[in-house]
């Protein structure tokens, strides 16, 4: 199956755009809601952090305690790669069986990292960046997770630079403060071109 990559920073509007695509009746494969899957009560990615990491990282409920390893993989680089040791394979398999069963003629599949990634570059046919300022992103993100602008910008300092992410992209969406109904006509116009491209691959 055609498989557009939807990536941009955190705040950029990833989830914003991608709803609009489901307008459209596209399937979306959101790589942040797999990792939350594998990582609720009973996830597969459970028992293995639990073996890696010890207890003390699993929740009451038996998810992960994410503001502990949160804590943990942003001071520690070590752990980080072992954490993606288990989670990558996890959400790369769970989004391949999700493109694998798909119906209609292409899916956007939403990645955070993409352009961080070898892997999901590879993975995909063409990359769809969301993007904005800077001042938009921290704005946005403070208002909606109440984070404070330190917070923001160290998770912003982990994730490639607005320069890199433009350089990789096939196509870019501009969603500065954008009105819906201009973002609705940008991904109408998107839609039209990756059911052309789509067309041309069988699914
Ligand atoms: P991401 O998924 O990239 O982190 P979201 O789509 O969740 O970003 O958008 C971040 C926040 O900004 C959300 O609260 C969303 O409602 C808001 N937002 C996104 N685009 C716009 C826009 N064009 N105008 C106003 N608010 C927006």
């Amino acid at each position: 199956m055609f498989a557009v990559g939807l990536t941009g920073g955190i705040g950029s509007g990833k989830t914003t755009v991608a709803d609009l695509f489901a307008k459209h009746g596209i399937v979306i494969v959101d790589t942040d809601v797999i990792a939350h899957r594998i990582t609720a009560p009973g996830g597969p990615a459970m028992p293995l952090i639990e073996q890696a990491f010890g207890s003390r990282f699993i929740a009451p409920d038996g998810s992960l305690d994410r503001a502990k390893m949160r804590t943990l993989v942003f001071s520690n680089d070590a752990a980080r790669v072992r954490l993606e040791g288990i989670t990558h394979p996890l959400i790369r398999a769970e989004t391949e069986r999700q493109r694998g069963t798909a119906t209609g003629p292409y899916v956007v599949i939403v990645v955070p990292l993409l352009i961080e990634s070898d892997t999901w570059k590879t993975r995909v046919d063409r990359v769809l960046v969301v993007d904005c300022s800077t001042e938009t992103q921290i704005a946005r993100v403070m208002r909606r997770n109440a984070f404070s602008r330190e917070q923001v910008l160290a998770i912003m300092a982990r994730q490639a630079s607005r320069e890199a992410r433009l350089a990789a992209a096939d196509d870019v969406i501009v969603n500065d403060d954008a009105p819906l109904a201009q973002l609705e006509q940008e991904v109408r116009r998107l839609h039209r071109h990756y059911l052309a491209l789509a067309g041309g691959k069988p699914t």
